[in-house]
């Protein structure tokens, strides 16, 4: 089925969505994305992921003249004309169109704006049945990795490299402690149930849904800590896990090749993802999204 996509104020269907070959998105990957996750034709967490698109904007000086409003309803739009019922919404902005050169033009150009749909089971999701198994690479992505850009090399070819040994993701280390999954946060939870994640910082991305995980942890009591860990630490935690929009919460079930607990997906995690669910679904039914 063709998709209806988002171009620049137009909805037009995918064999027509394009953009210039002169787009700084495409020649210097000056852009940066979001992806909201989708669930029963609703928007998870949109006020989150539209206030990160802000920060990123902000952070490289990057103009876009759609308000969050505009935005919200270029989303609702694509799920209605695509009738997607589970899934993403991914939307990427880029500086636009200037002529080569490493400086972009002083006088702001208007934003590419594109926007698009796909489907993905996400609530029933076989990855988060049978748990992940991650290896771990040396971070070697640039210094601000805060900002949610498309410079996405890395992360791919750790991707690549975790298929290639047999593993579903890589866990990236960096000054021997773990900054975040290639696509996700990273999370432990020691011997006495505390949940264990990197502290915020330049060096990761500030997660929509770990803020939204930590949060629902708290109001259910458990304990969380905003720290670095080592791999070592990781395969000797009771569980691990990981979080991202469209994965919600995926328990690692080993890391390097070593079972993390029991090497089944933990009890805690499990428990987390059907918060996650639940509480978004809440909210939908609050009016929210
Ligand atoms: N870290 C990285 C590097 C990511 O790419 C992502 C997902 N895009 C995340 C963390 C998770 O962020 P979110 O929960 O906002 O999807």
């Amino acid at each position: 089925m063709l998709r209806t996509v988002y171009v620049n104020g137009r909805y037009v269907p995918e064999s027509e969505a394009s953009v210039s070959v002169f787009d700084r998105g495409f020649l210097f990957a000056d852009g940066i994305y979001e992806v909201t996750a989708v669930l029963k034709g609703r928007l998870v967490d949109f006020e989150g992921h539209a206030a990160r698109l802000h920060r990123s904007l902000n952070e490289l000086n990057m103009h876009l003249s759609l308000n969050d409003n505009a935005l919200r309803d270029i989303h609702r739009q694509l799920i209605d004309k695509n009738a997607l019922q589970e899934g993403l919404v991914y939307l990427q902005v880029t500086r636009g169109v200037a002529d080569r050169d490493f400086a972009y033009p002083e006088s702001q150009t208007p934003a590419t704006v594109v926007a698009f749909t796909q489907q993905k089971p996400i609530i029933d999701s076989p990855l988060a049945e049978r748990g992940l198994k991650v290896i771990s690479l040396p971070d070697m992505r640039w210094g601000r990795r805060d900002i949610k850009t498309v410079q996405l090399l890395y992360p791919s070819m750790a991707k690549m490299e975790a298929k290639k040994r047999g593993a579903d993701d890589a866990w990236l280390v960096e000054s021997g402690l773990v900054t975040e999954g290639s696509s996700s946060n990273a999370w432990i939870v020691d011997h006495d149930n505390t949940l264990i994640t990197r502290e915020l910082s330049r060096s990761l991305l500030h997660g929509i849904t770990r803020r939204t995980v930590m949060q629902l942890a708290r109001e259910h009591d458990m304990k969380v800590e905003e720290r670095g860990f080592t791999i070592k630490e990781a395969q000797n935690a009771r569980e691990a896990f990981m979080t991202s929009a469209t994965s919600l919460v995926y328990p690692v079930v080993s890391i390097d090749q070593r079972p993390v607990g029991s090497g089944e997906p933990g009890e805690i995690a499990r428990a987390l993802r059907r918060l996650y669910i639940e509480a978004s679904l809440e909210a939908m039914d609050a009016g929210q999204n």
